[in-house]
This record gives C-alpha cells, sequence and structure tokens, in this order.
C-alpha cells in the first residue's frame, strides 16, 4: 500500500522524478479526477511532438479509447475501490493511430487520512511480444490452406462444446465432409489445383454454416461442421444444403477444362450415454463410410442409411 509522508503529492513526487526518469518503463500519477500530476520522461516522450508535458491532461485527451475502454474501468476501480490493478492494456495515442500494448500495474495512493488521492501506474510496453504471441496462437489454431481451424484445436473446442451441450441438456450434432474421388482430381490437375479445390469447398461449406457453428480442417480433403444446439433433422438439412450447393458448383481456372467438385457427408448428434467426443466422432465417421459405400455425393446418418 502506497501511503505519502505528507499531504502533498507533488511534492512527494518531486523527490523521485531523477530516479523515474531513467527507468526503461513508463510511470505516471494521476490525480482523484484522472488528471496526470506526474508523467516520467520516457511517457512525456511519446507525445512530445504534441504536448511540452502531458501534466494537466486527461487520457482523453491523449490515447484513442474507442475500442479499448476497459482501460478507462481500470482507473476508476483504483480511484473508486482501491483495487490494485495488473492487467494488459491496449492504448492507441491518438495523434499518431499508433497502437501499442502495456503491461501495466495500478496501485491506488492514500493520503495520511487514507483517502484514495491518485494512482501511480507503470507500463511496460509489450507491443512486439503481444504480436508475435498472437500469430503464434493463429499458427497453432489455424489451418493455414484453408484459414479453418486445424485438428488438434477442433478437439480442443468440441470437448467443450459438448460439456456444454451436457450441462445445459442441449442437442449437438457433426457433419463430416469428404470430397468424393479427390484422388483423381490431385492426378488429373495436379497438387496445386487439387489445393484450390480444397480451399473452395471449405469456403463454400463455410458460408453456408452460423456463426456459432465450428468449422475445421480435419484431415487432406476431410472437414466437420460441429453445429451446437442442433437436432438431427436440422443438422441433416445444413448437411444436405451444404451438399447441394457444392453439387452446383463447377470450378474454373486457368487450367483447361471444369472442375465438377462433389461431396459426401456423415452426420451424428449427441445422444445421452456419450461421454466423450470421439463418440459422436465415430458414427459422423461410420455415416460417412456408408455414404461412400452407397453412391457418393450424399449425405448419411447412421440410423437412416
Ligand atoms: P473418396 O471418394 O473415397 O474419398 O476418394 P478419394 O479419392 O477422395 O480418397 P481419399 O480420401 O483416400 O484421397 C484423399 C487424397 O487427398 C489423397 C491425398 O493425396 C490427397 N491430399 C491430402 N492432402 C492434400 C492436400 O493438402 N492437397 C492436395 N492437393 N491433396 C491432398
Ligand atoms: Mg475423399
Ligand atoms: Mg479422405
Amino acid at each position: 500500500m502506497i501511503i505519502m509522508k505528507s499531504d502533498n503529492l507533488e511534492k512527494e513526487l518531486e523527490l523521485c522524478q531523477l530516479f523515474l526518469n531513467h527507468i526503461g518503463t513508463y510511470v505516471s500519477v494521476k490525480d482523484r479526477n484522472k488528471k496526470y500530476l506526474y508523467a516520467n520522461r520516457k511517457l512525456e516522450d511519446l507525445f512530445k511532438e504534441n504536448y511540452d508535458s502531458i501534466v494537466g491532461y486527461v487520457d482523453d485527451d491523449l490515447f484513442d479509447f474507442s475500442n479499448h475502454s476497459d482501460v478507462l474501468d481500470s482507473d476508476k476501480r483504483v480511484l473508486e475501490f482501491g483495487d490494485s490493478i495488473e492487467k494488459k492494456e491496449v492504448n492507441v495515442i491518438k495523434s499518431t493511430g499508433e497502437k501499442k500494448v502495456y503491461l501495466s500495474s495500478k496501485q491506488p495512493i492514500y493520503n495520511l487520512q487514507k483517502e484514495i488521492v491518485g494512482v501511480l501506474s507503470t507500463s511496460t510496453d509489450i507491443t512486439q511480444i503481444h504480436f508475435v504471441q498472437e500469430q503464434l496462437e493463429i499458427e497453432a489454431t489455424t489451418d493455414p490452406l484453408t484459414g479453418l481451424f486445424n485438428r488438434r484445436f477442433f478437439f480442443k473446442l468440441a470437448d467443450q462444446f459438448l460439456s456444454k451441450s451436457i450441462r445445459h441438456n442441449e442437442p449437438l450434432s457433426l457433419i463430416m465432409l469428404d470430397i468424393d474421388l479427390f484422388k483423381e482430381i490431385n492426378d488429373e490437375y495436379g497438387h496445386p489445383i487439387g489445393d484450390k479445390v480444397i480451399q473452395f469447398v471449405a469456403n463454400k461449406a463455410k458460408s453456408l454454416i452460423r456463426k456459432e457453428d465450428i468449422i475445421a480442417r480435419v484431415g487432406g480433403e476431410e472437414y466437420v461442421v460441429l453445429l451446437p444446439n442442433t437436432n438431427g433433422q436440422a443438422a441433416e438439412f445444413i448437411a444436405e444444403k451444404i451438399r447441394r450447393a457444392i453439387d452446383s458448383e463447377c470450378i474454373t481456372g486457368d487450367w483447361p477444362g471444369n472442375i465438377y467438385p462433389k461431396i459426401s457427408l456423415g452426420i451424428s448428434t449427441y445422444t445421452e450415454g456419450d461421454c466423450e467426443f470421439h463418440e459422436i466422432y465415430a458414427r459422423s465417421d461410420k455415416a460417412l463410410y456408408q455414404a461412400k459405400f452407397t453412391g457418393r455425393n450424399k449425405s448419411c446418418m447412421l440410423e437412416k442409411c
């Protein structure tokens, strides 16, 4: 807890300025009205093009919080409730539009009467680490060819969705989708054009599902669509919608001939007694096999095929 030695916040600050101007972190003190009473040199330097000093200004003068109002909330929590906060903050500098990510720590400052008179903030610029981390997260969860979720991330999400469905007693369905005779497409047109077909099917299927549905590429030319709050009948309808949409498409490009991709689909739903997502997945896989075995370019649900 920071308690001042005297009742004069400005005077107390003078003592430490020399040191604070030489550390590699942004340091500031704001008063109860969130006006800057002090900013160390590193922080002042951020605004030196437009301000001789930011003392007397408030964050709204300096930063654009239109998409990051949580920063203002944390000051409020410190000043009103005496909370100490450590969190990642995104700040956009108003004059340049530059976006920076900080690890910020905020603490209340108390006077001798134990009243909160200000907030001390220290912020470390973690912009670069943050964007590297974000990129790594995208790479870890996304299939680079289609931009859909990858297999590993899909199974992680699927477990969470199954738990939620069981908890809320809601239906959950799964469609497994595989391009028919894809080897022939690869053989006839070559791998790079095969890749375009994989992308095409991914985009088409994605465009036909809801925002809350999860679509992923789980194999070479195999995809899955997880449909929360959707029963078997509705899933069949969606599967057929995707199948018909692709059945009516023709892919053309800078190659001779047209490609008419077809797909087969296996549908399953969560049924009471399923404990693991793999049980639902295995039923879709079997249903897909049925669809292939009984002629392709069709969708199947085990109990109906
Ligand atoms: P079926 O109707 O029974 O599904 O026949 P299929 O020819 O599609 O058979 P299968 O699913 O076994 O073939 C998948 C082929 O997809 C085999 C593999 O060479 C090819 N493949 C796997 N990954 C990729 C990829 O990333 N790009 C391309 N172009 N081909 C891929
Ligand atoms: Mg196939
Ligand atoms: Mg396959």
